[in-house]
């Protein structure tokens, strides 16, 4: 299984805020054994976030944005994954009473001076036709989930703690069925600083082993240099194995090399 995140919003293109939502999201993909094979970032324009969801489905099974689902102008994401798709945006009514209980919660609470239902609150109800809903245990926005032929979309909120609890409670449970694998990862340090030389020894592991292998170099000003090992496998026990193997190679072609 192949996946793609996309992250949605000016804040993220123009260098205002780290999109840590991206690095939260693929190591976890990556964890449950997915290969995520694109970060991609998109200013919040409909025609440009319709490319960016054609060019990733074009190219994994699996795609995850984030951002673009709140109450303003710019929350434009689920119109346009659903124009990318050729669907269309439905009022669902399950979400619209959390919405209207949510802003009524908060006015109880004197957080906010209205409870009233205006359209920006109502907007957040509109949802993908086909999609199971994602609920949102922190914020209103709900997020979704689209099986479009064998293609899964969802997709999630901007703020950070919003999407992680939507991430962990609805989405992780799904990729990790959709995934049949793990994987591990291991750093070992060698006694090596010379990532050209290594890189060599790197490659003939890296021909007979079916594990992808890391060089981490920090300059010269030290004799060691830190290798990071990554494995995929049907059990932590099998992707270990191949790591240990693999470790194993090296290490015997560098004592030799030494
Ligand atoms: P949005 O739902 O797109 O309006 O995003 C709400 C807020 O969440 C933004 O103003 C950012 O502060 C934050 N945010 C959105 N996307 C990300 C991201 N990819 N990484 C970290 N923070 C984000
Ligand atoms: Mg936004």
């Amino acid at each position: 299984m192949k996946s793609a995140i996309l992250s949605i919003g000016r804040e993220i293109v123009s260098g205002i805020t780290l999109d840590t939502n991206s690095h939260f999201i693929s190591s976890y993909l990556t964890r449950v054994g997915i290969l995520n094979r694109f970060i991609q970032s998109v200013d919040d324009r409909k025609g440009d976030i319709v490319v960016s969801v054609r060019f990733l489905l074009d190219r994994v099974d699996i795609l995850i944005t984030t951002g673009g689902l709140g109450p303003t102008f710019d929350d434009i994401t689920l119109e346009a994954v659903a124009e990318a798709l050729g669907k269309k945006l439905y009022l669902d009514t399950e979400a619209l009473e959390f919405i209207q209980a949510f802003y009524e919660r908060l006015y109880k609470a004197g957080k906010i001076d209205s409870p009233i239902l205006n359209d920006k609150r109502k907007k957040m109800a509109y949802l993908i036709e086909g999609c199971k809903p994602l609920k949102n245990s922190v914020g209103a926005a709900w997020g979704v989930y689209l099986k479009d032929g064998e293609k899964h979309i969802f997709c999630l909120p901007g703020l950070p703690k919003e999407m992680r609890a939507m991430f962990e409670d609805e989405v992780l449970p799904i990729v990790e069925k959709l995934s049949d694998r793990v994987s591990l990862i291991k750093e070992v340090t060698v006694d090596l600083n010379d990532e050209s030389v290594l890189g060599r020894l790197i490659d003939r592991v890296m021909k007979s082993h079916d594990v992808y292998i890391k060089s981490l170099p920090e300059g010269f000003d030290k004799r060691q240099m830190n290798v990071r090992f990554t494995a995929f496998g049907k059990s932590n026990e099998e992707a270990e194995q191949k790591i240990e193997s693999a470790l194993s190679e090296l290490l015997r072609l560098i004592n030799q090399h030494n």
